[in-house]
């Protein structure tokens, strides 16, 4: 018997960094839409856009490290509920969010604290040491994003073409076209940071609904559709 497709959301923010919800209204938002597997995806900041937004004394929106710990145990609570309530799968997960240099990793099924300062090579290995997935976000440029900003992972696909288990073919409302046609490993993410992103881009995954299924799902890119989730 073939497993059913899983609607999965692996790309979303609260207001513990820069989202507008807190992690309970995302649940039951996506639980009551009827998702089956989301992943919270809180940044995490490198320590030289950090230490410049203290200095200018803005927001640092982004869970710092010593409140890591805090952060999952919270999100391990909302995947008890996500379950119970829902039957709805909550991975845990972090934006590994490099503003410095301008690149920005997905660790799904997170278990510890990744410096986002640290190079590319050394978080993705940092993720894989946790069996985490490596996930290369937006690679290139946003809508409405300034022309001026470069993607390093972008301007680096070539070079790290294998190092991730996927990349953002889709995030939110942009198609990033030459991810389809380097045949990278894909997934599509909505990057929800308020109730409008819901509708967006999502991935669908023929897997059983468990972590590991779905993480093995992402590995081998099998069984993966995008699908452009609309109001009803
Ligand atoms: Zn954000
Ligand atoms: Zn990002
Ligand atoms: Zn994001």
């Amino acid at each position: 018997m073939r497993n059913s497709w899983l609607l999965c959301d692996f790309h979303i923010h609260t207001d513990m960094s820069d989202g507008s919800l807190p992690v309970d209204e995302v649940v039951d938002m996506y639980g009551s839409k009827g998702f089956d597997v989301i992943s919270i995806t809180d940044h995490i900041l490198d320590s030289h856009t950090f230490k410049e937004r203290e200095e200018k004394g803005e927001s640092v929106c982004a869970v710092r490290k010593d409140k890591f710990k805090e952060y999952l145990c919270i999100l391990w609570r909302e995947a008890e509920r996500a379950w119970k309530e829902y039957n709805m799968l909550l991975i845990p997960g972090a934006e590994v969010t490099n503003n410095h240099k301008w690149y920005h990793i997905l660790a799904l099924d997170v278990k510890g604290y990744i410096d986002p300062t640290l190079s590319v090579e050394e978080i993705v290995k940092r993720i894989h040491d946790q069996q985490a997935i490596a996930v290369a976000c937006h690679p290139d440029l946003k809508k409405g994003e300034d022309k001026n900003l470069s993607w390093y992972l972008w301007k680096n696909h070539e070079k790290y073409r294998n190092l991730f288990d996927a990349w953002e073919v889709a995030n939110r409302d942009d198609l990033y076209n030459v991810i389809g046609l380097k045949k990278l490993n894909y997934i599509a993410n909505s990057d929800f940071h308020e109730s409008r992103h819901l509708y967006s881009w999502k991935s669908l995954i023929e897997s059983e609904k468990n972590t590991e299924a779905v993480k093995s799902a992402i590995r081998e890119n099998k069984n993966i559709a995008i699908y452009l989730f609309r109001k009803q």
